[in-house]
């Protein structure tokens, strides 16, 4: 064996800081305010960074040690993910959308010792303090009554006046590239949260890979509009590659509804974009009722989290915005494949690969596996559940270790089922669990929503699996009709009808008011089955 000559120099955190503050330094945080923008440049972030480090240490935080966030996405968050992991301590953003007892879960179960909070989230912030029982320090973010949290008995800070005191330089340690950087807990859409750790090595790479060409494409001279929470999934882990490639920032912190998000596109101007489907829908709607809005900077919305519909896709084409799908896992810190269309595909076939979930980054593998456990075929037509490996994907969940359920002789178990084709595009046909299995056949209830959502009269819709006497289970559509259309299930089971085989048109329809969503934006089916089965919905039998 020859060893080569090349350094063992460890990926960390710290280097992207350092060289996003140095390289890049001019790049900038853009942050919405509610009334225009606050806008610092990469090399205050550093400065805050090294300053927040410093108060971090004052307050006794040691490596490994995990500060959370409560926080929305904005510049202060931005130096918490630097701060936090360079320093050698862990990140553990929480999820603010999440059930007061689910997220007393999954800081007692993380153990987070300090916890950074926006001013404008202490109120509810307060009333779940209580209920975390390793928290020791608060440190507030912004202008807020700090009195509610009198008689928590915790130490309570001022971000700004904690920061003042401190140095803008920090003595960063020099950490081991596998030690913890950050973690993240699964939206727990099946069973109690989950916790993943980054580690140092698996966020530079991820940061790299992210950037490149056929991917985000990232660079010096885009500001990127970071819509996907940064309390979801490291915020795809867009601050640190944005750090990797000088990529500006452009952070709604909580003006999230179509008309703020719409202003801030306008004052700040970003040229792309980050987040699920839900909210380019919000804002497509938005922009419809109001046609003055200038939001032309826009030219490419990455769209994942879950699938991009058609009807999204083309609608962002009649703008001018190209819609990229890409697909992810809070246990694959989220990058698994980007959808870019092959240089030589045929016009014709172009849009059919914008709109399959894409090819497999470059360190990811990837294998399909059939119900017999058998692996299947890269034909595009044979479907399996879909299995992965790579460095930015974990091999555990925290504390849980590595059960059969999701996990594979070293393969991730992703609980997604779809097909791949000869050339490496991943098209997903659904969720295992979310799969209707009726007579021993397949049902996708994601392509009966597809074509659903591209009626005229549908805002969105979404397809269960209910039990059924005969069938096992069959599917429910429930449907979000548009304001002022007139159109009943019958029509739209004759429209369906026009799209898929007579066997997997649902009998059982109910027009709902909306459907219900998770803390991150995804259809929550979980609600609709159990409104199903306490008979909440008002159902009409067809067929
Ligand atoms: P969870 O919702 O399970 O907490 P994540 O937020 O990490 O976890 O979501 C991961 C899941 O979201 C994937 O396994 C997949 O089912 C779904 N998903 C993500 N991106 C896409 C996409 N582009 N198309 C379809 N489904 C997607």
């Amino acid at each position: 064996m020859i060893t080569s000559t090349m350094m063992d120099v460890p990926l960390q955190v710290r280097r992207l800081l350092e060289h996003g503050a140095t390289i890049h330094g001019g790049s900038r945080v853009v942050t919405a305010t509610g009334t225009g923008t606050h806008e610092v440049r990469f090399r205050d972030i550093a400065r805050g960074a090294a300053r927040l480090a410093g108060a971090l240490a004052g307050l006794g935080v040691k490596p490994g040690d995990r500060v959370a966030t409560f926080m929305w996405n904005n510049h202060r968050h931005v130096e918490a993910y630097f701060a936090v992991p360079a320093m050698g301590a862990v990140l553990h953003p929480l999820n603010i959308r999440l059930f007061p007892e689910q997220i007393a879960f999954i800081a007692n179960h993380a153990t987070d010792r300090v916890v950074i909070v926006d001013a404008s989230l202490l109120p509810g912030f307060a009333k779940l303090l209580p209920a975390l029982k390793s928290v020791r320090h608060v440190i507030v973010a912004g202008q807020a009554d700090r009195a509610v949290l009198d008689g928590s008995g915790v130490g309570v800070y001022d971000y700004e006046t904690l920061l003042a005191a401190q140095h803008q330089t920090y003595d960063w340690p020099d950490v081991d590239e596998r030690s913890a950087a950050a973690m993240c807990y699964t939206s727990g859409t099946t069973g109690h949260p989950k916790g993943v750790v980054y580690s140092h090595r698996s966020i530079y790479l991820h940061a790299l890979a992210e950037a490149m060409p056929d991917v985000f494409d990232l660079s010096a001279r885009d500001l990127l509009l970071t819509v996907v929470p940064q309390f979801h999934v490291l915020a795809w882990g867009l601050p640190y590659a944005a750090f990797a490639t000088g990529t500006s920032l452009a952070m709604p912190d909580r003006f999230l509804t179509p008309e703020p998000l719409a202003a801030f596109i306008e004052a700040a101007r970003p040229n792309k974009g980050a987040g699920v489907p839900t909210v380019w829908v919000g804002l497509l709607e938005h922009l419809e009722a109001h046609p003055e809005t200038g939001v032309s900077s826009l030219t490419d919305l990455v769209v994942g989290g879950s699938a991009m519909s058609e009807t999204l896709m083309r609608a962002l084409d009649a703008r001018g915005i190209t819609g990229l799908h890409a697909w992810g896992m809070t246990e694959m810190s989220p990058l698994g494949t980007f959808s870019r269309p092959p240089v030589d595909a045929a016009d014709e076939d172009v849009d059919g690969y914008r709109l399959t979930q894409g090819r497999f980054a470059a360190p990811v593998e990837a294998r399909l596996v059939g119900p017999d456990g058998d692996e299947v075929g890269w034909d595009g037509e044979s479907v399996g559940e879909l299995q992965v490996r790579g460095p930015w994907i974990t091999a555990s969940y925290f504390q849980e270790g590595d059960d059969e359920e999701h996990f594979d002789e070293g393969w991730l178990r992703t609980g997604d089922v779809g097909s791949v084709t000869p050339d490496g595009y991943l098209r997903l046909t659904d969720r295992a669990r979310d799969v209707i299995k009726s007579g021993g056949e397949w049902i996708s209830s994601v392509e009966l929503e597809g074509h659903l959502a591209a009626h005229p009269a549908v805002v969105e819709a979404a397809v269960v699996g209910v039990p059924d006497e005969k069938w096992g289970e069959r599917p429910l559509a429930t449907v979000v009709v548009r304001e002022g259309a007139s159109v009943d299930v019958t029509e739209l089971r004759e429209f369906l009808a026009t799209k898929v085989a007579k066997w997997q048109l649902p009998e059982r329809w109910a027009v709902v008011p909306e459907i219900p969503k998770t803390s991150v934006g995804k259809f929550d089916k979980k609600i609709i089955r159990a409104a199903y089965a306490h008979d909440d919905l008002n159902v009409t039998t067809l067929g």
